[in-house]
């Protein structure tokens, strides 16, 4: 069984988990203050981090942490392609842009450690990946209790946003725990009836051909 715990970190108090079985954890979503997620993690050993989306508030100690630890970062390819815009961003709201290492690219389908399975889920950004475990999911700033994740920032498109948030819905169970990028968890049952903006009722087959696929 694995094991999730949260450290809020930043100045936008961000979710950084760690997701252990035993004493090997994997580090997912690391905002800012290195040191606080390094003494969470103790004697224990990293195998990786992993950021949901690119992001400045979610890989802002990514560099600080895979230096000191010796191991990979990893982020889906398409979140890269916009590191450079990502990074005004972060600039523009007056905070320091992240420096990144070279990363290891995830997709869909790809097995990460620990047997953590990925799940694209495009619309906050194009790049934003859940990650789904024996009986949770941490959903980056794409699902939160009550609410989703804003879609005005560059890369960001509502519909592909609502037909994530769908699938979710549709693949994984309602007993599910959904740890969020900021904010309380919540469960996707729970969500599936009471989100403000993406309940289980816009989910509907008439609602996904309003698109524009
Ligand atoms: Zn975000
Ligand atoms: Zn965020």
């Amino acid at each position: 069984m694995l094991n999730v715990e949260v450290v809020v970190v930043g100045p936008l108090e961000t979710n950084c988990y760690l997701v252990c079985d035993g004493n090997s954890c994997v580090i997912i979503d690391p905002g800012d203050e290195a040191e606080s997620i390094l003494n969470a993690l103790g004697n224990r050993r990293a195998l990786a981090v992993i950021a949901t989306h690119l992001h400045f508030d979610h890989v802002g100690a990514v560099k600080e942490l895979t230096e000191h630890l010796g191991i990979p970062f990893m982020v889906h390819s398409l979140d890269w392609e916009l590191k450079e815009v990502f990074n005004e961003l972060a600039a523009v709201w007056g905070f320091t842009k992240p420096e990144l290492p070279e990363p290891v690219f995830i997709s869909e389908g790809l097995e990460l450690p620990l047997n953590l399975r990925v799940i694209h889920t495009p619309g906050h950004t194009p790049g934003s990946i859940s990650i789904v475990g024996d009986d949770f999911v941490i959903t980056g700033d794409t699902l939160f209790a009550g609410s989703v994740g804003r879609t005005d920032l560059p890369g960001g498109d509502m519909d592909k946003l609502r037909r994530s948030v769908c699938r979710l819905y549709r693949e994984l169970p309602d007993n599910f725990i959904v740890y969020p990028g900021h904010g309380p968890s919540t469960t996707i049952g729970e969500e599936k009836i009471n989100n403000l903006i993406i309940p289980m009722e816009v989910c509907s087959d008439e609602a996904g051909r309003t698109g524009y696929e």
